[in-house]
């Protein structure tokens, strides 16, 4: 569409609701919890006192006798000496049987310390003794003295102060002779794998932006999070303490971005991927969002304009893959695709009607908007697919509501569509210009798609060239071929089914281009633009209802035949 939009309000949508954080020691603590503290106290001293004959068992008690007293209740006045203890008990674990899966639980009590009870007189043991593990046992001097240094400016009057002085000087002078030797090798540091380095365009003169905004959306094994800032800032990725299939932080640096104090918690998530999502002004010009996985299997950092975000997709590891629960298809077609060889039936499709409230999409002939004749086709297409094809169907919108783009593809994800379908209507120039076109994620080098693209995504044509970039990175993991394939299939469909009843309807076949909603979507999507809402005779039938159902019937009829075609290899 090439029609000039109304401004769009620079409103912010706080889409998620901050949970608080979790009250600080209650003032009561149980008799059961006394209890078993002591009764895990003894455990440990038992082993402390014998460390030669303590075996793995003995320790493994010591720690679940913690984890016990603990969960008793998680903010009695005990619980942070029982994190504490947890820490050092897992780190003498790790020592003793060199097991590196022991260290990484010492981290996670030590930092569950620091940050569940930033007020206890234990945050900043947990502080220091994880500045030391990071120093000793990983050779990181650099997060040690970090860590250190912030541990000397949140409490000047701890009793860990003379400790942590002594080595934060350590660990600088050791982070001052690698980074010497490295400087020898400048070429291989230059490719630091575990380094995910992503840049965006910096703000003019640099100016300082500010965290306007988390969202998160996360199911067991997807998690994505938008951080929104008040201006582009220059962002990195870094997976922390990946080992084997066990990888579980992921945290993004915000250079020249301040962090004001009532952005900065914590916030605790239980059920999903996304353990915990925090953000923290890490240093004077640092902001800091970190996210506490359960597992990563893969990630991906991009980001958007207007407004700036960063988006941040994860996949988990996944316990049982879906293709290992099926016997292989009797019967294959050929050339089978991806879906039709894990033999995946469609259960659940979701649909995204576009624009929708301050966004009214392209405006066409006597003042039509785009968002109101998407809404009217999606909603009937649901009520077919449910009674034609028993699916669940899930609208992203069902009133005039404004839905960011990159929420509509979480919403797919998260659901667990086995489908995506996009409806948005065309604009052009030209009244003359007419027809029905169907688009799937990929890079383009054609001009007239791009444009299209930058008017659906509402941004300009010079970040369309930034987001191809962007793509090139993010498409190994895509449903490009089942995404084609659903294109074609839909698009010829519903061609046929207006050209039956309305004749000289023109087809522009399947194109591709780097639509923003279907970025990072799980499934095979597409994004079909149903007609030109810029020529007035099509505006003229767009008002009609019949002409509507007759859309709702060919796009229903195109995904029906997509899923009777992947159901041919399990006949
Ligand atoms: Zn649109």
């Amino acid at each position: 569409m090439i029609t000039i939009r109304p401004k769009i309000c620079a409103v912010i949508i706080f889409t998620v609701l901050f949970i608080a954080a979790p009250l600080l020691a209650a003032p009561s603590q149980g008799h059961l919890t006394v209890k078993r503290y002591n009764l895990a106290r003894s455990r440990y001293n038992e082993i402390k006192f014998s460390p030669k004959t303590a075996r793995l068992n003995n320790w493994q008690a010591a720690a679940r006798a913690f984890v016990r007293a603990y969960k008793t209740n998680p903010y009695s006045d005990r619980a942070p000496a029982s994190l504490l203890t947890l820490g050092h008990i897992y780190f003498k674990m790790y020592k003793r049987f060199n097991n590196k899966d022991y260290l990484h639980k010492s981290l996670t009590y030590y930092d569950d310390l620091a940050s569940l009870f930033p007020k206890h007189p234990y945050a900043d043991d947990a502080l220091y003794h994880t500045a030391r593990i990071y120093a000793l046992t990983e050779g990181d001097y650099k997060d040690a003295a970090l860590t250190l240094a912030r541990l000397l400016a949140v409490y000047p009057n701890g009793d860990m102060l003379k400790k942590a002085a002594r080595d934060l000087l350590r660990w600088k002078a050791a982070q001052a002779r690698k980074e010497k030797a490295r400087s020898v090798r400048v070429r291989a540091a230059a490719h630091n794998a575990k380094m995910a380095l992503h840049m965006a365009t910096p703000g003019p003169g640099m100016q300082t932006a500010v965290l306007k905004n988390l969202r998160h959306w996360s199911t067991k094994d997807y998690t994505r999070v938008v951080i929104e800032t008040s201006k582009p800032v220059i962002y990195k990725g870094f997976l922390l303490k990946k080992q084997k299939d066990h990888p579980r932080r992921l945290y993004i640096n915000l250079r020249n971005c301040r962090i004001s104090r009532r952005m900065q918690k914590t916030i605790p998530i239980h059920n999903g991927l996304l353990r915990r999502l925090r953000s923290a002004q890490y240093k004077p010009r640092i902001g800091r969002v970190v996210l506490d996985m359960n597992s990563v299997s893969d990630y991906k950092i991009f980001n958007l304009e207007k407004p700036f975000r960063i988006v941040i997709d994860i996949k988990g590891v996944k316990r049982r893959a879906r293709a290992q629960t099926l016997l292989p298809a009797p019967l294959v077609p050929k050339n089978p695709t991806l879906a039709q060889q894990l033999g995946l039936r469609i259960k659940r499709i979701i649909i995204d009607p576009g624009h929708g409230g301050k966004d009214p999409g392209a405006i066409g002939v006597g003042g039509l908007r785009e968002k109101d004749i998407v809404l009217k086709v999606a909603k009937m297409l649901a009520r077919k697919l449910r009674s034609r094809l028993r699916a669940q169907v899930i609208l992203t919108r069902t009133r005039d509501v404004f839905i960011p783009l990159e929420e509509r593809t979480a919403i797919a994800n998260t659901k667990d569509g086995d489908l995506f379908i996009s409806i948005h209507a065309n604009a052009a120039r030209s009244p003359k210009a007419h027809g029905i076109e169907t688009y799937y994620l990929d890079l383009t080098n054609n001009k007239a798609n791009m444009r299209l693209a930058a008017s659906e995504n509402a941004t300009s044509a010079h970040n369309i060239s930034d987001l191809q970039k962007i793509l090139s990175s993010l498409m190994h993991n895509s449903k490009k071929q089942e995404s084609a394939k659903l294109a074609h299939i839909v698009n010829r469909n519903l061609v046929d089914e207006m050209d039956k009843d309305y004749g000289g309807i023109k087809n522009h076949g399947i194109k591709k281009a780097p639509f923003i909603v279907l970025i990072g979507a799980q499934m095979p999507s597409i994004l079909t633009e149903i007609a030109f809402i810029t020529n007035p005779k099509t505006a003229k039938r767009l008002r009609q209802h019949k002409y509507l159902e007759d859309l709702a019937d060919g796009l229903a009829n195109g995904i029906i035949q997509y899923t009777k075609v992947l159901d041919l290899a399990r006949r």
